[in-house]
């Protein structure tokens, strides 16, 4: 995610997923907006990418895949071992989708009232 203004990267990984405000308030980020954590420009998210919503397709799919085998999962290796083969699904699901949504995110400067 490159801020079209200063050419550096918006926001860091761990800021993006992990922060629930991106610089502009809880609202405006569920809106797709932030602000570029370098220059301070004001940023809105246009899209995630192609690989975003590929592993998570993906992801969504393993897991559905899963739950349908759970039993047969289950008997083979134990159900301690399939709740964790569950959830490391999730996150790696989870994990991948952010990073790509991250890293291939696109932005656009919004038009704002400079009062300077
Ligand atoms: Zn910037």
């Amino acid at each position: 995610m490159k801020c079209p203004q200063c050419r550096q990267v918006a926001l860091p990984y761990s800021q993006f997923v992990f922060s629930i405000s991106h610089g502009v308030g809880f609202e405006r980020a569920l809106k797709g907006y932030l602000r570029c954590s370098r220059c301070k420009e004001l940023l809105k998210l246009e899209g995630l990418g192609t690989r975003f919503w590929v592993c998570l397709a993906a992801g969504i799919v393993l897991f559905i895949l899963e739950i349908g085998f759970a039993y047969r999962i289950s008997r083979s290796i134990g159900p301690t071992a399939s709740l964790l083969l569950l959830i490391a699904t999730l996150f790696t699901a989870i994990l991948s989708s952010s990073y790509f949504g991250w890293k291939d995110a696109t932005t656009r400067k919004v038009q704002t009232r400079r009062t300077a």
